[in-house]
């Protein structure tokens, strides 16, 4: 059965969801307190193969949280890609520090290593690499750099759960990452977020400031300014749940995936996303980049689409294109991509029916037949 509606993404719930979430409730422990917290943490540390993780409220804190773990802080300068979600700009500017746009690969859409260098200064302090629609960065290129100028590598890896660079996890490569369970990710808690390391210093610092910077030796005695970026029980439980199922979630993303590769992989002029030879990535979201003229822009394209009860977005505007980061895009590859790229409809669920309709109704209208 194709539907009327394809949205570009719903999450995938089953009855195990809906039992964790309900034990959650009749328990009582609603607030952040509860075991599905902890063992939320616990195996997502161990999905991710690090030695810790900590569970916040979203995963735009959780980037928040990491720069303040690091010491991030006014004077400062992180790099972040200049083509990504505008939390990973934003949650620099939180902090005080300025986000530096570097210029993304047209070969994987991340973080360009060889601009990143480039733009290092004095002042940088720290690299965000974004692993972008579910593809890693180049992580061995931007760890020599960092390691070059001593400056932290905070992996965003809210698209890319699951995804490997080189048989490594992302969120094990670099010295934090950062995970988002919108209700659109990989998996999802609702709202939700973490931040998985090694280190064991960067851990106790994000453990403490999320929760009020509360003393652990003096209840309620405060030494210095901190948040609350709790998780809650409730929100842990559809976690537990969602990553029991994670295996089971990706490999449906990469049939997905296979299915579209098969049907649009031959036409000129359209390009899906990239694979590098060292990367498994987990197409978070499938996406094409027109490369060619096809007499009809990538909005017109869109709206055609939507005509036919096919839901798509358009890629991200570079951020330095943003009024608040400078109002001009100022680098070449993000901006190319940014005006041609759109993703499909790539929810888990997605039927082989409905990926053969939405891609021959693509190609119809490429070859103006519809
Ligand atoms: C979704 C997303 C975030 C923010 O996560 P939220 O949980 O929505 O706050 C950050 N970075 C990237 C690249 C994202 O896609």
């Amino acid at each position: 059965m194709i539907r009327t509606f394809i949205p570009v993404y719903e999450p995938s719930i089953s009855e195990k969801e809906v039992e964790y979430v309900t034990s959650a409730v009749k328990s009582g422990w609603v607030s952040s307190t509860g075991e599905f917290v902890s063992k939320f943490e616990q195996e997502f540390a161990k999905f991710v193969g690090t030695r810790y993780a900590v569970s916040v409220a979203n995963g735009t804190v959780a980037l928040h949280l990491a720069l303040l773990a690091c010491g991030i802080g006014p004077g400062d300068e992180v790099i972040v890609p200049d083509l990504t979600f505008i939390a990973t700009a934003n949650a620099v500017a939180y902090c005080g520090a300025k986000p530096v746009f570097a210029d993304v690969e047209y070969d994987t859409w991340c973080i360009d290593p060889a601009d990143v260098e480039r733009k290092v200064t004095k002042k940088t302090k720290a690299i965000i690499p974004v692993h972008l629609y579910g593809h890693p960065a180049n992580m061995e290129a931007i760890t020599e750099i960092a390691n070059r100028y001593g400056l932290y590598v905070i992996e965003d890896c809210a698209e890319a759960h699951g995804a490997e660079y080189k048989g490594r996890k992302v969120g094990s490569t670099g010295h934090i990452g950062v995970f988002s369970f919108y209700g659109n990710k990989i998996i999802t808690t609702g709202e939700g977020g973490m931040l998985t390391t090694n280190d064991e210093r960067l851990y106790e610092r994000a453990k403490f400031l999320k929760d009020h910077a509360m003393s652990k030796e003096k209840r309620y005695y405060h030494p210095e300014i901190g948040y609350n970026y709790r998780m809650t029980n409730l929100q842990a439980a559809l976690g537990v749940a969602q990553l029991e199922r994670i295996e089971e979630l990706i490999s449906k993303k990469l049939k997905v995936f296979e299915h579209y590769k098969n049907l649009l992989q031959d036409v000129e002029g359209i390009r899906l996303n990239p694979r590098s030879p060292w990367a498994k990535s987990v197409y978070w979201m499938v996406s094409i980049v027109l490369e060619e003229d096809f007499g009809i822009s990538r909005d017109g394209l869109m709206a055609k689409l939507k005509d036919k009860g096919i839901d798509t977005r358009p890629f991200f505007y570079p951020l330095s294109s943003m009024p608040m980061y400078g109002g001009a895009a100022v680098n070449p590859v993000a901006r190319v991509l940014s005006q041609n790229g759109l993703n499909l409809p790539s929810g888990p669920n997605l039927t082989e029916e409905e990926i053969y309709f939405i891609a021959e109704t693509l190609k119809k209208i490429l070859n103006h037949s519809i």
